[in-house]
């Protein structure tokens, strides 16, 4: 868990001892966190930008895949939509691929794959 460890010019404030820079990593996060210890009395701090980094790193990471697009027209009432490159790639489509659509709600479209 601890990277690496060095003492700092600042003072814990709570018992006013040296501080110890103190590198975290966390898991699903690129960048290491930097905290701040007291040995003294058990002070513990993580250092603000390096913990949003981190965080953002975690948050990128659970994103689901999700693109803005527009719904083409076809011909009179018939509407389609392309499939964005990276869609195709997660999902393994080469196209010509049979799909179920369902409707849950007016807010939403779900295209189920068929797997044979
Ligand atoms: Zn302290």
């Amino acid at each position: 868990m601890l990277k690496e460890s060095k003492v700092i010019q600042m003072k814990c404030p709570k018992c006013s001892a040296q501080l110890k820079e103190i590198k975290v990593k966390i898991q699903d996060a690129d960048s290491s966190v930097t905290s701040y210890q007291c040995g003294g009395c058990g002070y513990f701090d993580f250092e603000g930008k390096s913990m949003e980094k981190a965080i953002s790193e975690i948050r990128a990471r659970e994103a689901p895949l999700k693109i803005k697009q527009k719904i083409i027209k076809l011909s009179h009432d018939r509407l389609g939509m392309y499939i964005n490159r990276d869609v195709a790639r997660s999902l393994n489509l080469k196209g010509g691929e049979e799909v179920y659509v369902s409707v849950p709600d007016k807010n939403r479209l779900i295209v189920n794959l068929v797997h044979h």
